[in-house]
C-alpha cells in the first residue's frame, strides 16, 4: 500500500494547538508520557501472551530503550511491546481516544485564559505531548507477526499524518522525535538520566540507554538501567521513604499535590495481599467532569492485569488511588473470570475497611486537613450511606455537619451532636436545603431552640437521598425537622382549640391545597409554619423534583 495521507480529527488539532503553543513550561513530560505508553505496551503483549505464547516470538527480554542521536537531532523510545496495525495506528494516533486527554481539552476550553502551565502534569495528555519538543514526530511500528507487518506514521503535529507500510525487524514501536531546534537538552544523557529517575523510576520495564566509554582508545557500549523499577507496594513499609510514596502517588495518580494519607499494608492469612492506595489532599481538578474512574490497578505476582479493577474497590470510594498485588489470584486466566474470583471481595473488604481508618485517623489527628477533603469529597463518600450498609455507621462517623447550635464555620459531628443532646431529647434532628446560612433563620428550627435541642444543617443534594438511608446513628433516630412530629407532641388545651377554631376554620378554607391546618405550639417566633406530612416528600425534595420538571 502507497503511502496515505490523513486528517487529524477535529478535537485532536485544538489539541495539538494547545499542547505546542501554550504548555511550553512542562514540556518535559514528554518523556514519562512515551515511556509510560512503552510500558503498557509491554504489558499488553505481556498479558495476552499469557494465554498465547507463541504471540511473543522468542521477543520477551522486556525493555523501553531510549537513543539520543546528537548527528541526526533525534531521540528515539523503543519497546518490545505489542506494537499496532495500520488500523490501529490511525485509529490511536489520529484521534482522542482517551478520556484524559478529552477532559484536559474540556478544562481548556473552561478556563478562560486557556489551560495554564502546570495543568498538563495532571493529566495524561499522552502521545501528542511528544509534538512540544519535536517539530516532526515518526512512529515506526509492528504488532505480533512478521517484519512485513509494519507500518510507518509520520506527522508534523499540524494537522494531518501519513500512513505506509514499511518492514520492521522486531515487534514493538519505534517512536523518532525530530527535535526542536530549541529542544537539543533532551540529546543529553544526563538530562535524560534524570528525567527517568524523576518521572519513570517505578516504571516495572527497564528503561535503558546505551552508554559509550572509551578506554585506550577502544569504545565500548554497555547498556545502562536508569530507573530503579522497585515495585514500592512490595517493599517493606519501613523501608519506603515518604517521597517515594509522594512520587509513585504523582505517577499513577497525576496529582499535584502529596495525598491526604497513604496506607500500605499487607494482608496475611489465608489470603495474601499487598495494597498501596492513596486518597487525595482534595478533590481531583477533573473529578466532576472526567467519567469516573474507579478501581485499584491490580497485580498477580508483578504482572499487571488491569489498569482499573473495580472489584477490589466500591465506588463511592473512586478518588482512592494505587495498587493490588496478589499472588493467590491465578495469572493464567481471562480478565472476565478472574472478576469473578472471591478473593476480590475479600480484598475489597480488607481495602475498604483500611481506607475508613485511615479518613478516621485524619479526621481526629489532622482534623484542618481532612476537613479540606471533607469539603470536596464529602458528598462522594456520603454515597456509602445508601450503598454500603455493612460500613454504614463508619461512614456517618466520618460525616461533618453545621448545625444550628454551631458557630457559622465550625463543624460537628454525630458523635457529638450525640453527646450535647439535652435530656429527654431521643432523636437527631436535621434540616435539608439548598444553602445553609439560610435553613440558620429557618422557623423550623424556634421549637428546637426553645428546648435548647440542636439542629442539623445540611445542604449536599445527595443529603436527601443519603441521611434517610442512614436511620439511625448510635440507636439514635434520624429525623427531618421539617416534617410532622415536632420535638414534643403538641397538646393544646380545649378552650385554647375552641378559640382558634373558626381561624383554622378560615386557613383550610383559603389554602385548599394543603392537607391540613393544626395549631402548634413548635413556633416561638413565627406565626406559621409549611410542614411536610411524617411519610410524604419534605419541602427541599419537592423543591429538587420540581426543577428536574417532575
Ligand atoms: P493513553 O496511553 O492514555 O491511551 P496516549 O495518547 O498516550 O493515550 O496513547 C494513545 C494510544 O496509542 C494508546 O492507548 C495506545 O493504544 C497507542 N500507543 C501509543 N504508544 C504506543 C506504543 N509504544 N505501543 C503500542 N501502542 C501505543
Ligand atoms: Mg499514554
Amino acid at each position: 500500500m502507497p503511502a496515505e495521507t490523513l486528517e487529524f480529527k477535529a478535537e485532536l488539532k485544538q489539541l495539538l494547538r494547545l499542547i505546542t503553543h501554550s504548555l511550553y513550561s512542562d514540556r518535559e513530560i514528554f518523556l514519562r508520557e512515551l515511556i509510560s505508553n512503552a510500558s503498557d505496551a509491554v504489558n499488553k503483549v505481556r498479558f495476552d501472551a499469557l494465554a498465547n505464547a507463541d504471540k511473543l516470538e522468542g521477543n520477551t527480554d522486556w525493555k523501553i530503550k531510549i537513543a539520543p542521536d546528537k548527528e541526526a537531532k533525534t531521540l528515539t523510545i523503543s519497546d518490545n511491546g505489542i506494537g499496532m496495525t495500520r488500523q490501529e495506528v490511525i485509529d490511536h494516533l489520529g484521534t482522542v481516544a482517551q478520556s484524559g486527554t478529552r477532559a484536559f481539552l474540556e478544562a481548556a476550553k473552561a478556563s478562560a485564559q486557556g489551560a495554564g502551565p502546570g495543568l498538563i502534569g495532571q493529566f495524561g495528555v499522552g502521545f501528542y505531548s511528544a509534538f512540544m519538543v519535536a517539530d516532526t514526530v515518526t512512529v515506526v511500528t509492528r504488532g505480533p507477526g512478521t517484519p512485513a507487518d509494519g507500518t510507518k506514521w509520520v506527522s508534523d503535529g499540524q494537522g494531518a499524518f501519513t500512513v505506509e507500510a514499511v518492514e520492521k525487524p522486531g515487534r514493538g514501536t519505534d517512536v523518532i522525535l525530530h527535535l526542536k531546534e530549541d529542544a537539543a537538552e533532551f540529546l543529553d544523557p544526563w538530562k535524560l538520566r534524570s528525567l527517568v529517575r524523576k518521572f519513570s523510576d517505578f516504571i516495572e520495564h527497564p528503561v535503558v540507554m546505551d552508554e559509550v566509554t572509551e578506554k585506550d582508545g577502544e569504545k565500548t557500549t554497555t547498556e545502562e538501567t536508569l530507573n530503579s523499577r522497585k515495585a514500592v507496594w512490595l517493599r517493606n513499609k519501613a523501608e519506603v521513604k515518604p517521597d517515594e510514596y509522594a512520587e509513585f502517588y504523582k505517577q499513577i495518580s497525576h496529582d499535584s499535590d502529596p495525598p491526604l494519607t497513604t496506607i500500605h499494608y499487607a494482608a496475611e492469612g489465608n489470603t495474601e495481599f499487598k495494597v498501596l492506595c492513596f486518597v487525595p489532599a482534595k478533590k481531583p481538578f477533573s473529578f466532576d467532569w472526567e467519567e469516573p474512574k474507579a478501581g485499584l490497578r491490580l497485580y498477580v505476582q508483578r504482572v499487571l492485569i488491569m489498569e482499573r479493577c473495580e472489584e477490589v474497590l466500591p465506588f463511592y470510594l473512586r478518588f482512592v488511588k494505587g495498587v493490588v498485588d496478589s499472588a493467590d489470584l491465578p495469572l493464567n486466566v481471562s480478565r472476565e473470570i478472574l472478576q469473578q474470583n472471591p478473593i476480590l471481595t475479600t480484598i475489597q473488604k480488607s481495602v475498604v475497611k483500611n481506607v475508613l481508618d485511615a479518613l478516621a485517623g485524619m479526621k481526629n489527628v489532622e482534623f484542618e486537613k481532612y476537613r479540606e477533603f471533607y469539603a470536596g469529597l464529602g458528598p462522594v463518600l456520603k454515597e456509602g450511606l445508601t450503598r454500603d450498609f455493612m460500613n454504614r455507621e463508619k461512614i456517618a462517623d466520618l460525616l461533618l455537619f453545621e448545625s444550628a447550635n454551631t458557630p457559622a464555620g465550625q463543624l460537628t459531628t454525630l458523635a457529638e451532636y450525640v453527646e450535647k443532646m439535652p435530656e429527654g431529647q431521643t432523636d437527631i434532628f436535621y434540616l435539608i436545603g439548598e444553602d445553609v446560612e439560610p435553613l440558620r433563620r429557618s422557623p423550623y428550627l424556634e421549637a428546637f431552640r426553645a428546648k435548647g435541642q440542636d439542629v442539623l444543617l445540611l445542604s449536599d443534594p445527595i443529603d436527601e437521598f443519603a441521611l434517610p438511608q442512614l436511620g439511625e446513628y448510635k440507636g439514635k433516630k434520624l429525623h427531618a425537622a421539617d416534617r410532622g412530629a415536632a420535638p414534643t407532641a403538641d397538646d393544646i388545651p380545649a378552650d385554647v382549640k375552641e378559640q382558634f377554631a373558626p381561624l383554622v376554620a378560615a386557613f383550610k378554607a383559603t389554602l385548599p391545597e394543603t392537607a391540613d391546618v393544626r395549631l402548634t405550639k413548635r413556633l416561638t417566633e413565627s406565626a406559621a409554619v409549611l410542614v411536610a406530612e411524617e411519610h410524604g416528600t419534605s419541602a427541599h425534595m419537592e423543591r429538587l423534583m420540581e426543577r428536574m420538571g417532575r
